[in-house]
């Protein structure tokens, strides 16, 4: 399937419960084409001595700024010299995510949210423990602009900006075909994490719900994504991930019947043991959905000792 339309998996691993990302390599005139980079650790760059020997890359294309996707970017590049793209939005983002400013600010925020000091702490070091797996920084040569278009291995693609899962996430979409890279966007088997962080877009859930509507349009048909195999039929994907948002929309306004901490809801919401990994995921859920009850003002959020409390 992939190999019709030049396309080649490389699919890493990761040490999370995620356990893969799905990276592409496609062949073009002057050479190949990357998408997306994978985490710098050992075994990612082992993997791309491999699957690049003998082959000269023209570009990488980086989707969203997230470590899975961006980390080994900036590798890759002084390997192979190749022109870097992403959207403007997600390299601010990426350069700025990991810096010690950022992570001492998402602490506080943490303490704001209820969570336990402790924990607080142990959250904190785990954003700070990312820092290694996504850097060295790469230099940007080009912005994506919407609506651009990018030839990926046969055929070209529109960029689509479909903000939500990262502020600034883009897609690559070709209309003959009805093909869409659809990276995180829209997943098959789960439902990417939207979250807010504390800072950036204050309303992930509402730009996420849009931006499926307006893939949604396309009806695309195959879908590629970046975790997960192939499939087909994006609508009915998007109609399965904008349900499940109502049913957690609707559970999150059942647990703030009291006033309560971020912390409380997001242990009502996520009922499964987590990693400390897992638990700033299910936080920036968690937020994500009480920020986007409050901005339809079904809810509303008071600070009581540097604490937030949401309530209906
Ligand atoms: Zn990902």
């Amino acid at each position: 399937m992939l190999g019709k339309l030049g396309l080649q998996l490389v699919k890493l691993d990761l040490p999370f419960r995620l356990n893969h990302v799905n990276c592409f390599l496609a062949e073009g005139e002057d050479g190949w084409t990357i998408i997306d980079a994978g985490l710098h650790n050992k075994e990612t760059v082992q993997r791309w001595e491999q699957e690049l020997a003998g082959k000269t890359v023209t570009d990488i294309l980086i989707t969203h700024y997230h470590p899975d996707h961006f980390g080994y970017a900036g590798g890759l590049q002084e390997k192979t010299g190749a022109r870097l793209s992403m959207s403007e939005i997600d390299a601010d983002a990426g350069m700025s995510a990991w810096q010690d400013h950022t992570i001492k600010a998402i602490r506080e925020s943490y303490v704001a949210a209820g969570i336990p000091a402790e924990l607080a702490d142990k959250m904190g070091g785990n954003t700070e423990e990312f820092i290694a797996a996504v850097t060295p920084y790469p230099e940007v040569d080009h912005y994506f602009q919407e609506g651009e278009s990018v030839k990926i291995g046969k055929y070209k693609y529109e960029v689509i900006f479909t903000p939500g899962h990262a502020d600034g996430m883009v897609t690559f979409y070709n209309k003959e075909k009805k093909v869409l890279l659809s990276t995180d966007h829209i997943l098959p088997k789960i439902t990417p994490n939207i979250s807010y962080w504390f800072h950036g877009n204050p309303d992930p859930l509402a730009s996420y719900l849009k931006s499926l509507d307006k893939i949604k349009k396309l009806d695309a048909d195959l879908v590629i994504p970046s975790h997960g195999k192939p499939f087909h039929g994006a609508n009915n994907r998007i109609d399965e991930i904008k349900s499940h948002h109502e049913d957690r929309l609707t559970e999150t306004l059942d647990a703030i019947r009291q006033s309560i901490t971020v912390y409380d809801a997001c242990g009502k919401l996520f009922k499964k043991e987590l990693t400390i990994h897992e638990m700033r995921f299910a936080i920036g859920e968690t937020l994500a959905h009480l920020e986007h009850l409050r901005h339809r003002e079904e809810c509303r959020r008071e600070e009581e000792n540097g604490q937030w409390l949401y309530f209906i």
